[in-house]
């Protein structure tokens, strides 16, 4: 027997949340990004939850790849485009799109004499500092990029910083479209923040967009909306079982450090997940977790292989535990009841992103 902790991929839930997207936004076509292992779900196992996406996007070649032997021949594209000259003879065979940043990637593709065409997204800084040339600059990368024969055909994007925030995209917005105003091309600027909080955006209903995290059932760091108020499901269970069960006197303490006493005769389930499997340690007394359906509490620090849960609700709600009992992390019990990752995500100051990237090699993965 493995040992018993799994993460279960959603198929419906990857579909619905798609079909989310598509009702927050009906005439744009989506590029679902799938970059980071289809941010820890496993690209493989997200294929046939999203394969009713316009497109792929994701980093590397290997991913592409990836996709193409899963039989896709729609639009794929490398957000961050290509890291060395040999990489554009694969984006040709494979057929991708990618990104186009920078001069060196434009010197690149000055330099790479081939017969098959380039199809690039030339991408603006508008403001997030990260990647792509600044308004000022972009015209002239786009006109050089123009000139060369390798270059099939140019669209343009630009990636929101503050979508999710206070900020909001109207700074970007207003700079992507004044330095683009008479380029013709097709463009790209929402990830999954702006479509679906600023959905009434002309830009943004019309173009490409780019949703990640919305399609895996987690809110962008929004402080007003949960993941259910959009309408989105959880697309990912990370469950495992108790393994044993302690009974503590009133000054006992639990796990490594002694962080949580007793205040009373309490019982505790040990649960067959620690942060190797790759649960946050920044989870501490108080993150939430669902035990055969029923809501309860971890307790203490989180070792390596095990945590530690308050099994006082199931106790009060008459609900029957022992060796084997379903311990849920995140996702949907099978009672029934859910516990959004982005939950837990705020229990370890953190956000959903990172907690379903983090899931470890060892976790078993099934996909229902
Ligand atoms: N587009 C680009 C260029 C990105 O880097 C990302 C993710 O960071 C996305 C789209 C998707 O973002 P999100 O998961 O917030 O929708």
């Amino acid at each position: 027997m493995p040992r018993p902790i799994l993460a279960t991929v959603h198929t419906a839930a990857l579909q619905q949340n798609l079909a989310r997207v598509r009702q927050s936004v009906p005439d744009a076509r989506v590029w679902a990004v799938v970059k980071a292992n289809a941010y820890g779900h496993g690209i493989e196992r997200v294929f046939e939850g999203l394969r009713g996406a316009d497109g792929f996007a994701l980093l590397d070649l290997a991913e592409a790849e990836r996709v193409r032997r899963l039989g896709w021949r729609g639009p794929i594209l490398l957000l961050e485009g290509v890291f060395e000259p040999r990489d554009l003879e694969l984006c040709s065979r494979l057929d991708l799109w990618h990104a186009v940043h920078c001069d060196e990637q434009i010197d690149m593709l000055a330099a790479h004499k081939t017969q098959l065409p380039q199809r690039v997204f030339l991408k603006m800084n508008s403001g997030m500092n990260r990647l792509g040339f600044t308004p000022e600059r972009y015209r002239s990368a786009w006109t050089r990029l123009n000139a060369l024969p390798q270059v099939d055909e140019i669209s343009l994007m630009t990636h929101f910083s503050d979508a999710d925030g206070p900020r909001g995209i109207a700074y970007q917005e207003e700079a992507f479209l004044r330095a683009t105003a008479d380029l013709p091309g097709e463009r790209s600027l929402a990830n999954s923040a702006a479509t679906l909080r600023h959905a009434e955006r002309a830009r943004i209903k019309s173009d490409w967009v780019r949703p990640g995290i919305v399609l895996y059932g987690s809110a962008p760091d929004f402080p007003e909306h949960s993941a259910a108020d959009w309408g989105l499901q959880p697309t990912m269970t990370l469950s495992s079982k108790l393994l044993a069960v302690q009974s503590l006197q009133a000054g006992d303490s639990v796990g490594y450090g002694s962080r949580f006493v007793a205040e009373q005769p309490l019982r505790v389930g040990v649960a067959a997940c620690g942060y190797a499997d790759g649960y946050s340690r920044l989870c501490d007394t108080g993150t939430p977790v669902l035990v055969n359906g029923v809501r309860t509490r971890l307790l203490g620090r989180v070792s390596m292989d095990m945590l530690m849960l308050d099994l006082t609700p199931l106790e009060h709600a008459g609900v029957p535990f022992g060796f084997g009992s379903e311990v849920t992390l995140w996702g949907r019990s099978s009672q029934g009841t859910t516990l959004p990752i982005d939950e837990v995500a705020r229990a370890a100051g953190t956000v959903g992103y990172e907690l379903m990237c983090a899931v470890a090699p060892r976790v078993n993965f099934g996909v229902d």
